[in-house]
């Protein structure tokens, strides 16, 4: 039996993976497809995770398929190839689900994701085709920037948080609801596409029209890729990103290898980063063994101490920044003053 391609759809609450699917479905002539749907938060008065809600579509719910129904997926997965004749199967995550846990599910044994190791091992038998993310791009940028944690989301996630993983680890962004966005929004959004996932294909519709062969089949996954680390920062470390002519979307490279001064940071940060820069990321040397993670997206920065350097001799503070019209001279003065004073 030859392996069954996987498409997973995520998105946003509201941004219109349903809609998609169902117009895939539509589509889908004499192609047996199977639909796995994670309905979370929704009321559910059954008991059981798994339920068979029509002959080819099976809901997982009472939990989110990238955490804590990892082992629920398999065995819902193992159950349709065991059960039925099938060319592809669509799994259209919660709007909170993240999209990396989800493919590494298809990608690594029950062992490996630390499961049950009596749960079924599917590699070989099904294979991711392609990653998809829905994007509302009417409220992306809105959504991005929203104060507070995602309501109802356990992991107190902040909203920009989840929009940037869920862009950055797909293969088809779907920029959807194109006729209530702005060419503006568009733009923008194609742009921060391009900076902060240069390899994601994008495709744009309305109500989710879009020819199925734009989406199933398109054999786009490649697991060693999505498992790279910021493949983005890599990408603009390497090449001079031009200010984008049209939107004025770009990047600027924070770099020095003087330790900063945490608190003096905390200070600064305090104070809010300028309005203009979108998302940062990169590493931070505070003087310590520690190598030290910022990773900041809409409202929400966070400094994380990862582990020791490889040389701390050699640490150093490399920080992306993507932002309209970027001020590199301001961002180095923010920064500047945080720098510990050598004595
Ligand atoms: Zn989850």
């Amino acid at each position: 039996m030859s392996s069954i391609p996987v498409t997973v759809l995520c998105g946003f609450l509201g941004s219109g993976k349903t809609t998609l699917l169902n117009h895939l479905l539509s589509q889908s002539k004499d192609r047996k497809i199977a639909v796995i749907v994670n309905e979370f938060g929704e009321i559910n008065i059954d008991a059981s995770t798994i339920v068979h809600t029509d002959e080819k579509t099976i809901e997982l719910s009472n939990g989110c398929i990238c955490c804590t129904l990892r082992g629920d997926l398999l065995e819902a997965v193992d159950d349709l190839l065991k059960t039925r004749e099938l060319d592809h199967i669509v799994i259209e995550s919660t709007g909170i689900g993240e999209p990396l846990p989800i493919a590494q599910s298809f990608c690594l044994t029950p062992e490996e994701l630390d499961l049950d190791p009596g749960l079924p091992n599917l590699l070989g038998k099904v294979h991711i085709d392609a990653m998809v993310t829905v994007v509302d791009a009417a409220q992306f940028f809105e959504m991005y920037h929203r104060p507070g944690t995602i309501e109802g989301d356990d992991l107190e996630r902040g909203y920009g948080q989840l929009l940037q993983e869920q862009l950055e680890f797909a293969n088809l962004v779907v920029l959807n609801k194109l006729d209530v966005a702005t060419p503006e929004d568009v733009q923008k959004l194609e742009e921060f596409i391009a900076l902060t996932n240069p390899r994601a294909k994008v495709l744009k519709s309305i109500r989710g029209v879009i020819p199925i062969e734009d989406i199933l089949s398109v054999e786009l996954f490649d697991f060693e890729e999505m498992s790279q680390l910021d493949s983005w920062m890599l990408e603009l470390e390497k090449e001079h990103t031009p200010e984008s002519e049209t939107y004025g979307l770009g990047t600027y490279i924070y770099r020095t290898q003087a330790p900063l001064d945490l608190d003096r940071l905390y200070d600064i940060l305090e104070q809010g980063l300028p309005r203009n820069i979108i998302r940062s990321k990169g590493w931070l040397n505070t003087g310590s063994d520690v190598a030290t993670l910022w990773n900041h997206t809409g409202r929400f920065l966070t400094l994380e101490p990862m582990g020791e350097w490889n040389n701390p001799a050699e640490a150093f503070t490399e920080l992306v920044f993507i932002g309209q019209d970027l001020d590199g001279a301001e961002i180095e003065d923010l920064l500047s003053s945080a720098l510990t004073v050598l004595r």
